[in-house]
């Protein structure tokens, strides 16, 4: 292998960075984040190594970046183009100005349905792409796996490859014209030679350059580039001899925008793509392929190949586990199973008529049959049932990536490729070169096209980097002796340009510099990646350098879970605590973000709400987790979790626990939020608007035995304004009224049910108690009737208020009040473990509420007693669909006057797996359909949208999906939902004309109960 070229990758801006960012502040409209929690935050993407930039510009326009071009170019700055930042190798990382795309440019400039083309800005995600492009029959179909998040320049700067890639090539096969600026500020389209007559001089003596280095390496090319599909490395050198065994054009004709995918950002700034579509399959089939071992699997993919599939995917013996371990998942892979199969492989056809697809599904089953494999295929013909199995795939690869410890799953040979028939072997010897390194990797993916990813388990603070490197040369050499490529789909960065040369040899390698030295003669442009590169064993420029050290840390909850190493080879974890984090687990909670972006999609589900509505880095969990992460290092001085960029990270964050549910590896920022609130709190004290809302459930009592006065801020004219300017509270906003008749005052302690089934322990919340009394009523009343012994929980004799109602400590968690919330946790604990202890379910109604019961209660030090109760503390509906399941339910419910419901889930319902319960109990009352909101946050969140900073953002969470969706629904259409601070957010923005009101779903039950 040919030693890397050593030009200093760090440019060094000294004083010129404040001037490079007054500069670009006076000729940009965009946001010029130089603080050092920008460039920290951009400092990442989703490989192993950090390198702090320059500075971030977030462009609003094509002109904004002409403009920082040009500047850079004067002050000999290097430019990086971002997209969404999920590369795997570290192409968007460097010491340059980074400029994100992905908020402003995402603009679909020009659409041809006839000639099935569109054009796009470089900051279009995928999936939006073909959410626009679904009403017209067509799609991109460079279906990455990251096709939420990734933007489509991400993609072409990649040459991204798909699932589907046997059917429709890479990035390369699908893009017909870009159009660039060069670091010099020339501006040219490149497409077709044909088509590239009139370019400008400069370019022309550009397009003269590259032809002759084609002409001169021809016979190098045929000899060095490898002849499979899936090659991502170097440029593409072979625009003008075709290698790839797709052509990059149907005819083989030069196209100069294809030497330009896949060039990192290294060559030009692509300000827009031009790409060629296709139309959306009409009918899908999937045969799941059983096999007794993966050796026979990875035999099989080349005969399952001829088949035409338009993929072939795998899934191993560790992932199937993994898959069955999940309740979610378990019927859905027991499904694709035949007995215990070593590997699965994921077979699907595609065609214009319903009988292609279904007949090629019958071709495989026979085809499996001729290779001694008769009985071995699960057809899938079924939509639904396909795509649930597609999801297992992902999940399974999330449980993979949520390993605790220092050692996690390292990407750096995940995508070499091989020819199909030496796949067999490769996967065996490889295993085996783990083993003998004293790792071990899953496999998966693309068995078409010869990529499965796999990632060994490396330790990256240890000894990793030896480990990486001993792999990764064991692992070339096979793909030399098999003439693969070892960059089969992530492309280079800086985890691969030292591989360059040994992939394509000297003269290729001098050839790629001549490239980059006819487009960007300054060295501009994403320095360091594909030509002069660095070793990928530079530890220093990795996450985690030599001498980084984590800051001691006294937390205040419990994150001992986190505080533990893995055994590479078994995955077996040490106990708690014993992981030598000095901050007692917060540290290697943190580090659980591996950057992979997921939190940046826009699609399905919570997360993350707060990016969903400025679009970010700051405000994503991605985001913040960085931002803790480098409070922990000292990167923002002492007393790190109180500095201000960890305030300003936080602060649009609503604690939606969206991100403890969905984020792959499991951070959960809410909790983070809680731990850095109390930090600061210790520090800088509480605003006192903060400490009136935390300290609710105290005064509480006084404020409803005068109800009129406490309502005087929404009753008097003038109030509301006085509340925003002294205390911070909207003016915009009303605020919850305050009842006389609270429901605690009035129910006696126990009711004894008509047939007294079981006893059931109704936890009634501050908010519940005090705002909206008629849902416990409600509540009281369906348990009746369903022949329960309901006992209303109230603390027991031996607590020293017993006349002060139980409060999950909610208020105060918010504000970081972790002592105060742990004093109110210990009185529920003590008030209802004796019911948990006699058999009683406890019953709550407000979700965040009731599940901090089964959430933070466990990780405030309060021992067994709050597990015990956590595992029988239940939402009403879950309670009682629960109880429907075990067909222990008598619910006499009748129809409704309503026919429709429309129900908007709560975060906390969401994260915790309640919504099916929702669903279930709903569906119980005769005749009504009812319609779950696909809603993220409704951006009211506690106290959040009440707050005066806030107001716009909690508007702007609600206008995203909820509140469209209410406006939309007929007028006798039940709205559902189960949070107090949805209901008060719905009622609120719906005020005046067209006014909604939502309920809690037990009111909805108690109607139904006809009496
Ligand atoms: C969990 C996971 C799964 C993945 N699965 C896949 C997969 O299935 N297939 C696959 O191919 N990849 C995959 N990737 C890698 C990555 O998601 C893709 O390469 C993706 O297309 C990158 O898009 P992005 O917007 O994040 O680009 P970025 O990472 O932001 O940028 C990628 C490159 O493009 C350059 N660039 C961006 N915009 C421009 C521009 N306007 N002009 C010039 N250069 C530009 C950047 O400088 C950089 O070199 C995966 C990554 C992760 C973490
Ligand atoms: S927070 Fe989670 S989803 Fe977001 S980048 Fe980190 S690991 Fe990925
Ligand atoms: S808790 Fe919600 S808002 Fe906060 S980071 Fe997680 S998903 Fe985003």
């Amino acid at each position: 292998m040919s030693a890397p070229v050593t030009k200093p990758l760090v440019f060094h801006p000294g004083r010129s960075s404040g001037d490079l960012a007054a500069r670009l502040s006076r000729a940009v409209a965009g946001d010029v984040l130089f603080d050092a929690g920008s460039r920290g935050r951009y400092a990442t993407d989703a490989s192993i190594y950090q390198i702090e930039p320059v500075g971030v510009l977030v462009p609003k326009s094509a002109d904004d970046v002409r403009a920082a071009i040009a500047i850079c170019g004067e002050q000999g700055v290097p430019v990086l183009a971002r997209g969404a930042g999920t590369s795997q190798c570290g192409q968007t990382v460097g010491a340059a100005l980074v400029i994100d795309h992905s908020k402003h440019l995402s603009r679909i400039t020009g659409f041809d349905r006839d000639a099935m083309t569109v054009g796009v800005e470089p900051g279009v995600v995928l999936d939006q792409l073909n959410g626009w492009l679904k009403p017209h029959g067509l799609w991109f179909p460079v279906d990455v796996s990251t096709s939420a998040q990734a933007t489509l320049g991400g993609m072409a700067g990649n040459n991204s490859c798909g699932s589907r890639s046997i059917a429709y090539g890479n990035m390369v096969h699908n893009v017909l014209a870009i159009d660039v600026t060069l670091s010099d500020g020339t501006e040219a389209r490149f497409g077709p030679e044909r088509e590239m007559g009139a370019a400008p001089p400069r370019v022309g003596e550009l397009l003269r350059g590259l032809r002759a280095i084609g002409a001169r390496e021809q016979d190098e090319i045929e000899r060095n580039v490898p002849k499979v599909l899936r090659r991502v490395g170097g440029y593409n050198i072979d625009v003008c001899c075709p290698q790839s065994e797709r052509p990059y054009t149907s005819d083989e004709s030069v196209n100069y925008a294809h030497l330009l995918v896949g060039s990192e950002g290294t060559l030009a700034w692509m300000r827009e793509l031009t790409l060629k579509l296709a139309p959306l399959p009409a009918h899908r089939t999937l045969g799941v392929v059983n096999f007794p071992t993966l050796y026979t699997a990875m035999e099989s993919a080349r005969h399952l190949v001829a088949l035409r599939p338009s993929a072939v995917e795998l899934v191993d013996r560790t992932m199937i586990d993994l898959a069955r371990g999940n309740p979610a998942f378990r019927a859905v892979i027991d499904r694709a199973l035949i007995g215990e199969p070593d590997a699965i492989l994921l077979v699907e056809f595609i065609g214009e008529t319903r009988e292609d697809p279904l007949r090629r599904l019958r071709d495989l089953v026979a085809l499996m049959g001729d290779l001694g494999l008769p009985g071995s295929v699960v057809e899938m013909t079924d939509a639904g049932a396909q795509r649930a199995l597609w999801e297992v795939r992902k999940a399974g690869l999330n449980i993979m990536m949520s390993l605790k410890g220092d050692g996690k799953p390292v990407s750096f040979i995940e995508d070499c490729a091989v020819p199909l028939p030496h796949l067999a072997e490769y996967v065996d010897r490889l295993t085996q070169v783990f083993a003998r390194h004293g790792t071990r990797g899953t496999w998966y993916a693309h068995a078409s096209v010869g990529t499965l990813h796999v990632r060994p388990i490396l330790d990256m603070r240890r000894d990793g980097a030896t480990k990486m490197r001993a792999i990764a040369e064991e692992a070339s050499a096979m793909v030399r002796q098999y003439k693969g490529a070892f960059s089969g789909e992530h492309g280079d960065g800086l985890v691969r340009s030292e591989w360059v040369g040994w992939q394509f040899g000297p003269r290729l390698s001098r050839a790629f510099e001549e490239i980059k030295d006819l487009f960007d003669p300054a060295g501009l442009m994403n320095p360091g990646k594909i030509v002069r590169g660095t070793r990928m064993d530079d530890a220093s420029l990795f996450r985690f350098p030599p001498g980084h050290r984590t800051q001691p840390l006294e937390t205040a909850l419990d994150w001992s879970a986190w505080d533990v190493q893995n055994d590479a080879v078994t995955g077996a974890l040490t106990p708690p605590g014993t992981g030598g984090d000095p901050a007692q687990g917060f540290g290697k909670a943190v580090e659980m973000c591996n950057n992979n972006g997921h939190c940046r999609k826009f699609d399905a589900g919570t997360m993350c709400p707060s990016y969903r509505a400025t679009r970010d880095e700051q405000h994503l969990t991605r985001g913040r987790a960085n931002t803790l992460r480098l409070a922990l290092s000292g990167r923002f001085g002492p007393d790190a979790l109180a500095s201000e960029p960890v305030r300003a990270a936080l602060d649009l964050c609503v604690s939606c626990k969206g991100c403890r549910r969905e984020c792959p590896t499991g951070v959960d920022m809410a909790k983070m939020k809680i731990e850095a609130l109390h930090q600061r709190q210790r520090a800088h004290g509480l605003p006192f608007r903060d400490r009136l809302i935390a300290h609710l459930p105290r005064w509480a009592p006084w404020a409803a035995r005068v109800p009129r006065l406490a309502n005087l801020r929404d009753t008097l004219p003038g109030a509301a304004k006085l509340s925003e300017t002294w205390l911070g509270f909207s003016a915009q906003r009303s605020l919850p009224a305050w009842r006389r008749d609270t429901f605690l005052r009035r129910a006696s302690a126990e009711r004894e049910g008509a047939a007294a089934n079981a006893e059931v322990v109704l936890f009634v919340d501050t908010f519940t108690n005090y705002f909206e009394p008629e849902n416990a009523h409600a509540a009281i009343k369906v348990l009746d009737a369903a022949g329960y012994r309901v006992h209303v929980a109230r603390a027991d004799g031996a607590d020293t208020e017993p006349s002060r109602p139980l409060c999950c400590g909610r208020t105060y968690l918010a504000a970081g009040l972790v002592d105060e919330a742990r004093a109110e946790a210990r009185r529920v604990v003590a008030a209802l473990l004796p019911h948990v202890e006699r058999g009683a379910a406890i019953v709550g109604l407000e979700p965040s509420c009731l599940l901090s019961l089964r959430d933070e209660f466990l990780v405030m030090g309060l021992g067994e007693a709050a597990q015990r109760l956590s595992e029988n503390a239940f939402l009403i509906e879950e309670f009682l669909a629960r109880e429907h399941r075990a067909a222990r339910l008598r619910l006499p419910l009748v129809a409704l006057p309503q026919k429709r419901a429309l129900l908007h889930a709560h975060c906390h319902q969401k994260a915790f797996d309640a919504v099916a319960p929702l669903q279930q109990v709903l569906a119980l009352i005769p005749g009504l359909a009812v319609e779950l909101v696909e809603t993220s946050c409704c951006g009211m969140a506690g106290s959040f949208g009440y707050d005066a900073a806030h107001y716009d953002v909690s508007v702007r969470m609600a206008e995203a999906a909820l509140l469209p969706a209410v406006r939309a629904a007929a007028p006798d259409t039940l709205i559902v939902a189960d949070g107090t601070s949805c209901r008060h957010q719905i009622a609120d923005l719906t005020r005046g004309a067209g006014a909604r009101d939502a309920i809690h779903v037990v009111r909805v039950l108690e109607r139904a109960l006809g009496r």
